[in-house]
């Protein structure tokens, strides 16, 4: 289904693309980058035909792109995910996600009597295994896998280190008539 491929990438002009995402991950991606709170476009697709995955999940952002410690984070969910980068409709940058070492903010403990549970702060957890994606509690110890890991849902601020807006000097029709917002 070449044409279908086509259509799930194509059609942005400035932006990120995460392809490749597992189809029973797409929406813990979602969940993970709180995309869907950005006041940009925003294009998910999910169960699109993929030759290595058999089905996959694609989200599109537009003008946005991410710090690379941010966007790795789904790796913890979907360590088959490519990001692509968007300028002026072409592909300047394709690189697959890598587990970063640390998982700050953005999973939930499961020991109910840890202290990320029971204070407001943020949780944080290490890295044990890449290959099994398996993390454990920097406060606690107790150990997940990262696959099945509770996503906690964080208000933006909290979620980003930073976004960059990207098309700042798009002078286009379409960029000029907003038609990306
Ligand atoms: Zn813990």
């Amino acid at each position: 289904m070449p044409a279908n491929k086509q259509l799930a990438v194509a059609a942005l002009e400035n932006g990120t693309v995460i392809d490749h995402i597992p189809a029973d991950a797409l929406f813990k991606c979602v969940k993970i980058l709180g995309v869907e709170n950005l006041s940009k476009q925003l294009t998910i697709g999910n169960n699109l035909h993929s030759r290595k995955l058999g089905t996959k999940g694609i989200i599109k952002i537009a003008d946005v792109s991410f710090p690379e410690e941010t966007i790795n984070r789904v790796a913890l969910v979907a360590p088959t995910a490519v990001i692509n980068t968007i300028r002026d409709f072409a592909v300047v940058d394709k690189r697959p996600v890598q587990l970063p070492r640390q998982i700050v903010g953005i999973v939930r403990c499961s020991n109910p009597k840890c202290i990320t549970n029971n204070e407001p702060m943020r949780t944080r957890f290490n890295v044990i295994d890449f290959d099994t994606r398996t993390i454990q509690c920097h406060y606690c110890g107790v150990k997940t896998n990262g696959a099945k890991a509770d996503i906690i849902y964080l208000p933006l601020p909290l979620r980003y280190e930073a976004i960059v807006e990207t098309g700042h000097n798009d002078l286009s029709p379409a960029g000029r008539a907003g038609q990306l917002r």
